[in-house]
């Protein structure tokens, strides 16, 4: 058994392993990464990244480069359904040409907008952002092959190139995805519908901008007898995933060599002209659970680990992104600050009912999707758009046409990307709300409303404003209250903005977003969501005892 110099083992280097890293790294906590696979996995997933991803990546510093990697934003916005990619649309959602209100409430309510960019370049960027921090070290080609609770530490086994090696260490973080299994030897339980489905993400390079070149869209689904499924744009240009229903009763991945796939592209595209690089086919299961708890002692599930859903909605890596950020911070407070061990169970009370939330709006969306043709009647929805009788086909067009306008919140869903509240009862089973409509609000749990302001000449959101601390806003009166926060105590670093003394708000905005007027305050979490807020009585620093050190409060 080795001591590491590491208080933290983060198992897999996906996406929310590596933002677990990076996230320690900027509380200056160290933490060792071991990952199974010899580099970033090749094959992109995800590609959807939503508003609280890019606003976290604004403040991990890494929005500009995602950004540069993604699709266009005018592709972005497009979502179509067609017969084939040749073919003429069936319907189409334009979210930039949605309704006025909904298109300026996104844009009012971040200073970052959703984006597409492909996971493998996303993963990238975390992984350079990780090394670029010196706080972690990333071990490729080494598998975590049990993970023992010591009560007072954890052992890790590992096996790589250096043989099998156990090292000791504070805390585990199992970031190892859906089927990275460390959660089964925990004996943690999922729940929620094991098996919705099989699929396969056939992942190649083609040139189809003969046919997006004039109407380019970032999803189309394809609805035809021969080849139907989702075609989807990694980069705007050459690289693309499809996405096929397969049945595992008789077929299995085996079934899809490079050239049968090639095939199916060619039957989606509509045509027998195309040259198609198929790079690799990943076969997934879709699933839509959340673990029983998320924490076992000192071992912490974050990412797929912890939930898993339907890709209808784009909300698995992202979910998995603000787990990371919630969690980090907690660890560093504990390990670094002396907050107490209760802080960290608050991670599961908060981030699982955003997850059960999340399952159940994707779980919605897939079933809608049914109204339209994709899921267990494609074929026979097909059968009727090809039907011979230009009356049925005209008909079932209609139909699909009028089905098309209600999937809107399946792409514009606001409110699931930022609005949830920590210790509300919003986002859990029995409260459902609209994916779609999104109001800030300052209240305490949720995440603080973004606003732009002036500082030194310079526009900046409420976001810029929060270093890896907690940061206390107040209204021009709250100066003294400001700086007496400021100089409360030791710990994680603490800061007060000022408004009218430290940034101005030239539109009055600010001030009233956070309902703070002259003499009011607001107290930000290192991770973006409010502490506390002057409405609620109290102080700040009182707010700021109760949240690390006692094990009553619920934040
Ligand atoms: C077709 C498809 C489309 C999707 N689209 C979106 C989308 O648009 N937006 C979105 O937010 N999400 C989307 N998702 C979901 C997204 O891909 C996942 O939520 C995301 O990959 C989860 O990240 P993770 O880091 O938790 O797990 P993973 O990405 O699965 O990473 C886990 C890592 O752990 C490693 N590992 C496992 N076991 C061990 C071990 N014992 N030792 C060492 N390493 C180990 C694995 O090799 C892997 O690299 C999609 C998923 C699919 C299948």
């Amino acid at each position: 058994m080795t001591d590491i110099d590491a208080p933290v083992v983060i198992i897999g280097a996906g996406p929310v392993g590596l933002a677990t890293a990076l996230v320690l790294g900027q509380y200056g906590v160290r933490s060792v990464v071991f990952e199974q696979y010899d580099g970033i996995n090749p094959h992109p997933r995800a590609h959807v990244v939503n508003t609280r991803s890019m606003e976290l990546f604004r403040t991990w510093g890494i929005a500009d480069a995602v950004r540069a990697d993604a699709v266009d934003p005018a592709w972005a916005g497009t979502i179509l359904w067609k017969q084939t990619l040749a073919g003429e649309p069936l319907g189409r959602i334009d979210l930039v040409e949605g309704p006025e209100d909904q298109l300026l409430r996104r844009i009012h309510a971040s200073a970052e907008q959703l984006t597409s960019c492909a996971q493998d370049r996303v993963q990238r960027h975390l992984l350079d952002a990780v090394l670029a921090q010196g706080m972690a070290t990333v071990h490729y080609s080494t598998t975590v092959v049990e993970v023992t609770d010591l009560g007072d530490s954890v052992d890790v086994t590992v096996e790589g190139v250096g043989g099998r090696q156990i090292l000791r260490t504070c805390y585990a973080v199992a970031a190892d995805g859906a089927t990275g299994g460390l959660r089964d030897t925990l004996g943690i339980a999922m729940d929620g519908s094991p098996v919705l489905g099989h699929q396969l993400n056939i992942y190649f390079h083609a040139d189809l901008s003969p046919w997006m070149r004039e109407d380019p869209a970032l999803l189309v689904w394809l609805i035809n007898s021969a080849s139907p499924g989702l075609l989807i744009g990694m980069d705007g240009a050459r690289r693309w995933t499809f996405q096929r229903t397969i049945d595992p009763a008789v077929e299995s991945p085996q079934d899809y060599p490079p050239e049968r796939c090639a095939q199916i592209i060619r039957e989606a595209v509509g045509t027998t002209e195309l040259d198609v690089d198929v790079r690799s086919v990943g076969p997934w299961t879709m699933t839509a659970r959340t673990a029983e708890t998320y924490r076992s002692g000192r071992v912490f599930l974050v990412g797929d680990a912890a939930h898993q859903f339907p890709p209808t909605g784009g909300l698995g890596m992202n979910s998995g992104l603000a787990d990371a950020d919630n969690l980090g911070w907690k660890l560093a407070a504990v390990l670094r600050d002396g907050a107490s061990d209760a802080l960290l169970d608050t991670y599961e009370r908060e981030r699982r009912p955003v997850a059960v939330g999340n399952a159940r709006h994707s779980m919605l969306n897939a079933i809608k999707m049914a109204e339209v043709g994709i899921g267990p009647e494609t074929t026979r929805i097909a059968g009727r758009l090809e039907s011979p009788d230009p009356a049925v086909a005209a008909a079932e067009r209609r139909r699909i046409a009028e089905a098309i306008p209600p999937q809107r919140p399946h792409f514009d869903a606001l409110n699931q990307e930022i609005g949830y509240i920590y210790g509300a009862a919003r986002h859990s089973d029995d409260a459902p709300i609209s994916a779609t409509d999104y109001a800030p609000i300052a209240v305490t749990g949720a995440r603080l409303p973004h606003a732009w302001i002036e500082r030194d000449g310079e526009r900046v959101s409420t976001h810029d404003l929060l270093v890896p601390g907690f940061t206390l806003i107040t209204g021009p009166g709250g100066a003294d209250r400001a700086d007496a926060f400021a100089e409360t105590g030791e710990g994680m670093a603490k800061r007060s903005v000022v408004i009218g003394r430290d940034v101005t708000s030239p539109d009055g905005y600010c001030p009233k977003v956070l309902r703070i007027g002259e003499d009011g305050a607001v107290l930000v979490r290192p991770d973006g969501h409010i502490a506390w807020h002057s409405a609620e009585g109290s102080s700040p620093a009182s707010a700021l005892a109760a949240l690390l050190n006692t094990a009553e409060r619920s934040v």
